[in-house]
């Protein structure tokens, strides 16, 4: 199987698993965990904040983060296709009490401009506008990279307007390494920030955020709460480690790959790439032109050992990460060409 369903596919390297083995290990709860904080320190840093915190999956770092930021009834700003809107059970509604305004950006990003009409002005009948969320890498959009002018001034009008800011970081080292833009100046502006240890850094779980070291006090808090607090956790922060050291600078690697299979797949008849600018580790492109939607692609697919997912109803996602390698690109590009030429050849009431 090539699997390119998600970035979240990739397993444990040995040398990862060695790592965890060997890890120095304590109380997390109780702050004893030595792996853990300093996993913590190290992301804390990364990312120019005062402090961190370990969370078992980016999803609990949006809540927790959400949690802290706002108060039942207001409203948090994001971006129509974000993480935030889509994936997350309507944790925001469901646990935090706010609503989403969601705003139509372009290849998932947002101006400062159209954040000036979402931001509400005072009133007794508006909800709150409280936090504005961006999304580095935009994940729907197609792994497209924020440009720093665009997030320093989307932060900067929310900050004049005395909203707070957050980053959903789950790719952020993504842009790092394709934008050669450093993390902190990336997540400068923003009040909390995190990454996701179990995309394309390779581990099998976990996600860091940060913040100040008030805001991270207040996290820890909604962590105990939601039962995300652990014990011998240094486990797992062990894999977190390795990770920084080792699956940063290669995700270059999972990049030339994407735009690999883009440029393959770039000529073939019944396929339409959404954007011909692969920014990142993902590809997407659309199946409507064969006559068949994209579950049905996929699944016709992964009987021929090609794992990809359906993003809409006809939108196919490729995401490249550490377990692929370039001559599985190379197969799986010729295993869709030849599935969407079969599809071709067959006519549209065989699809
Ligand atoms: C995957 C993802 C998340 C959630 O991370 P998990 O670790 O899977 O919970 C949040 N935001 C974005 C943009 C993501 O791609």
């Amino acid at each position: 199987m090539i699997n390119l369903f998600s970035d979240t596919q990739t397993r444990p390297t040995p040398a990862m698993r060695a790592a965890m083995a060997h890890a120095e290990v304590g109380d997390e709860q109780r702050g004893l965990d030595p792996a853990v904080n300093a996993l913590c320190r190290r992301v804390a840093g990364l990312l120019g904040k005062e402090a961190a915190l370990f969370l078992p999956s980016g999803a609990m770092c949006n809540l927790v983060a959400i949690l802290v930021h706002c108060r039942p009834g207001d409203e948090i700003i994001a971006e129509a296709g974000s993480h935030i809107v889509n994936f997350e059970a309507g944790g925001a509604a469901a646990l935090a009490g706010a609503m989403v305004r969601p705003i139509q950006g372009d290849r998932g990003i947002f101006v400062a401009a159209d954040l000036a009409k979402a931001i509400r002005a005072q009133s007794r009948y508006a909800p709150r506008s409280r936090l504005v969320a961006v999304e580095q890498t935009a994940n729907l959009a197609g792994g497209t990279i924020w440009p720093l002018p665009v997030l320093e001034e989307v932060a900067g009008l929310a900050r004049a307007h005395g909203l707070a800011t957050h980053m959903d970081g789950a790719r952020l080292l993504n842009a790092v390494v394709e934008s050669g833009l450093s993390a902190a100046d990336q997540a400068a502006m923003f009040d909390s920030c995190w990454i996701d240890l179990s995309k394309g850094l390779g581990c099998p779980v976990g996600a860091v955020l940060a913040g100040s070291a008030d805001f991270i006090q207040e996290a820890w808090q909604w962590k105990q709460r939601l039962g995300g607090a652990m014990r011998q956790a240094g486990i797992l922060a062990a894999a977190g480690l390795h990770a920084l050291e080792h699956h940063v600078d290669r995700l270059a690697q999972d990049h030339a790959n994407a735009r690999r299979l883009s440029d393959l797949l770039a000529g073939v008849p019944g396929l339409h790439q959404d954007d011909a600018r692969v920014e990142t580790n993902m590809v997407f492109f659309d199946v409507s032109a064969l006559g068949v939607d994209a579950a049905g692609f996929v699944a016709r697919l992964a009987e021929r050992g090609v794992e990809m997912v359906a993003m809409g109803p006809t939108r196919v996602r490729a995401v490249t990460h550490l377990d692929v390698g370039e001559a599985e690109i190379d197969q799986a590009a010729e295993i869709v060409a030849r599935l969407a030429k079969e599809i071709l050849a067959a006519g549209p009431a065989a699809a």
